[in-house]
């Protein structure tokens, strides 16, 4: 059976059938070496493998356990989501004009809006969204389309197959940063992306002790992931390996956590939902929610493990609620077998959180201890 079309189950437990050739160990080594031997009549004794910087075995078998995983033709890892952010904004050229949803991930926004300026690209922030501002945006020409689906932590739904229509038309790249969702939920490129990111810091690695970024494409010879290829091989953006195998030995667990880390943060939701007080909850599982039908259709097996829940009353109610939480933990970044809570508007007070938004990352625990420490929290002391 041809590995591509396996289950991402069997993908993730088997690393892609990565194992020890040297030893014929069921688990691969790690591979630490920063140069490669040549033979006596100086050919490389492995073509592949002349310098550490881009060419490491153990970050080639990490590589392609998510190129399976996103059915891509190829992928490239990253020290850092926000390193792949990167590696996609300085591909452009000066003056390019790039659409970018407006609300989503701050850090990436931030670098974003400043890098543009730097470069002189043409920036648009677009509620990407609702649809009828994309397609507006989308009637001049453009490089480069970037949405977050769902969004970090709005958790509003783009359709990524309307995207890619508008974007193309435009004559720009797509490039879904598809954090929230990990690729056993939504693999973009199979909705017409051009490009997937991740920030794998987040559920891909899942246990909360790797830094990594992922990109994935659809077309390996696309001018635009010729020059990131080349950018991470001559600019040295390039993950270590002992964070490479770690993130393979995250990643054999991902379609399981997933599983159950959408099925408490579905448990909790409906749980918010109906509390009193309660706002609002935003999580695109929820029939009442905007995203939902959407979501229904480019998500599988369920609508992820990040939501935010708009308390009644005011600020202060609000950070009491997290003072008095037990088990989620109090910090930021998602994805993580543990749960967190975090209180948004006190990181980017500027940026339109409210100031009774918690987020919160379900983890894998059991989903009626989370209810109880999240019910005697709202009920206060
Ligand atoms: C965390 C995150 C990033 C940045 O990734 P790092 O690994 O922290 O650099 C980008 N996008 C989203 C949606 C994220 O949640």
């Amino acid at each position: 059976m041809k590995n591509d079309q396996l289950k991402p189950a069997t993908i993730a437990a088997q690393a892609a059938g990565a194992t020890d050739k040297q030893t014929g160990g069921v688990v691969p080594g790690i591979h630490l070496s920063t140069t490669y031997q040549r033979e006596p009549d100086y050919g490389l004794t492995r073509p592949d493998n002349v310098y550490g910087r881009d060419q490491n075995d153990t970050v080639r078998q990490a590589e392609e356990v998510l190129r399976q995983l996103e059915n891509a033709a190829a992928t490239l890892l990253f020290p850092t989501g926000m390193a792949a952010v990167a590696a996609v904004f300085r591909a452009l050229p000066d003056g390019a004009r790039a659409i970018v949803q407006s609300g989503i991930y701050w850090g990436t926004l931030k670098w974003v809006r400043d890098f543009c300026a730097r470069r002189g690209i043409i920036l648009e922030e677009v509620e990407a969204a609702d649809a009828s501002a994309l397609t507006e945006a989308c009637r001049s020409s453009a490089d480069l389309v970037w949405i977050e689906t769902p969004s970090n932590p709005w958790l509003k739904v783009v359709d990524i197959a309307a995207a890619a229509g508008l974007a193309h038309k435009a004559g720009a790249v797509l490039v879904v940063d598809a954090t929230a969702a990990t690729p056993v939920l939504t693999r973009p490129l199979d909705h017409g992306a051009d490009i997937v990111m991740h920030s794998a810091s987040k559920a891909i690695n899942g246990h909360t002790d790797v830094l990594a970024g992922v990109l994935s494409c659809r077309d390996q010879g696309a001018a635009m992931w010729q020059a990131i290829a080349m950018d991470r091989h001559d600019a040295g953006a390039i993950i270590g390996p002992f964070e490479a195998w770690l993130l393979m030995r995250g990643m054999r667990t991902l379609p399981l956590r997933v599983e159950r880390m959408c099925a408490n943060a579905m448990a909790i939701a409906q749980f918010l939902d109906a509390h009193g007080g309660v706002e609002a909850v935003l999580y695109p599982g929820l029939e009442s929610d905007p995203g939902h039908a959407i979501a229904s259709q480019q998500m599988r097996g369920g609508y992820g493990s990040l939501l935010s829940v708009v308390l009644k009353g005011d600020r202060a109610h609000a950070l009491d609620v997290v003072g008095r939480l037990r088990l989620f933990h109090r910090a930021t970044s998602l994805g993580g077998v543990e749960s967190l809570v975090e209180h948004r508007h006190t990181i980017e007070p500027h940026t339109g959180i409210p100031e009774t938004l918690l987020r919160l990352s379900v983890g894998i625990e059991d989903a009626g201890d989370l209810i109880a420490d999240l019910a005697q929290a709202l009920e206060g002391a």
